[in-house]
């Protein structure tokens, strides 16, 4: 469960989100949406613990987000450019957040790189985590390449399935299909969507797309600005605009 209370981000003096409430229970895929500028980035560094808040409180299971660092919230974060390691195999690529954990290497690259190839391949359970997270992507057959061998679809696919492979309590995705071609960009949103419906895990999405948004979440909290316009299932937000912007960015009429 995520509670917000109040939530209030500047930069300097222009305020990037302001004072947001909102209670988002477990088990729902949550849509952050909203124009370019309007704040889902940020919103969703804070739930991640990467930038601080200005004002009010973010709560995570009734903790306050500002008490936990960012590896004790059991979360996975796409970022929007999510970049794979060059230099490690995709199965080396998949393995990182497990052996990070375990190793703490992340500053020594290279050497993890051959450390890690060395631990993993005498771990059968994560093995077994590498092989699950792989399979939900469809990157099995590329464990064995380097990302330059790979398409920029299938190196999203991997980079996806390293955050899968945490298996985390809360998916934090931020536009993880942008730049991606139609036909691929609808099977890794039914991907995502089976991964939501087989684990019943808790996602915050980030998407400018509003039929993406309307597809996937089953709440939506619709942003300009940094101000909430509307908070509501897709049906709500969609037969029932709470005003122009949110019944013009939506796509239903006024
Ligand atoms: P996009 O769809 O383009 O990714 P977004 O909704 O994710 O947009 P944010 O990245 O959250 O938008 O940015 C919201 C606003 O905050 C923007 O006007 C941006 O310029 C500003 N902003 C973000 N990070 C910083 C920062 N570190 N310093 C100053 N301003 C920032
Ligand atoms: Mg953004």
């Amino acid at each position: 469960r995520i509670r917000f209370a109040g939530v209030t981000k500047s930069f300097g003096d222009v305020t990037v989100i302001e004072r947001f409430d909102a209670e988002i229970p477990d088990g729902e895929f949550l849509v952050l949406l909203g124009p370019s500028g309007s704040g889902k980035s940020t919103m969703l560094r804070m739930i991640a613990g990467l930038t601080g808040l200005t004002g009010g409180t973010l709560e995570f299971d009734g903790r306050k987000v500002n008490d936990l660092a960012p590896d004790q919230r059991d979360v996975a974060f796409v970022f929007q450019s999510a970049a794979l390691y060059p230099h490690l195999s995709v199965r080396a690529n998949i393995a990182f957040p497990l052996m990070v954990g375990r190793f703490r290497w992340y500053h020594h690259l290279p050497v993890a790189g051959r450390a890690l190839r060395r631990a993993f391949v005498r771990d059968a359970e994560v093995n077994r985590r590498i092989e699950r997270a792989a399979a939900s992507m469809r990157v099995t057959e590329f464990l064995d390449r380097r990302p330059r061998a790979l398409s920029g679809g299938q190196r999203r696919r991997v980079a996806l399935a390293r955050e899968l492979v945490r298996e985390p309590s809360l998916y934090l995705l931020d536009e993880p299909l942008t730049g991606l071609d139609g036909p691929l960009r609808t099977e890794l949103r039914a991907e995502i969507g089976a991964l939501y419906h087989r684990t019943g895990t808790s996602f915050v999405y980030v998407t400018h797309d509003q039929d993406e948004a309307m597809s996937m979440a089953t709440r939506v909290i619709v942003l300009n600005d940094g101000v909430v316009q509307q908070y509501g299932t897709p049906g709500e937000v969609y037969e029932s605009p709470a005003n122009t912007f949110v019944a013009r960015f939506v796509g239903s009429p006024p």
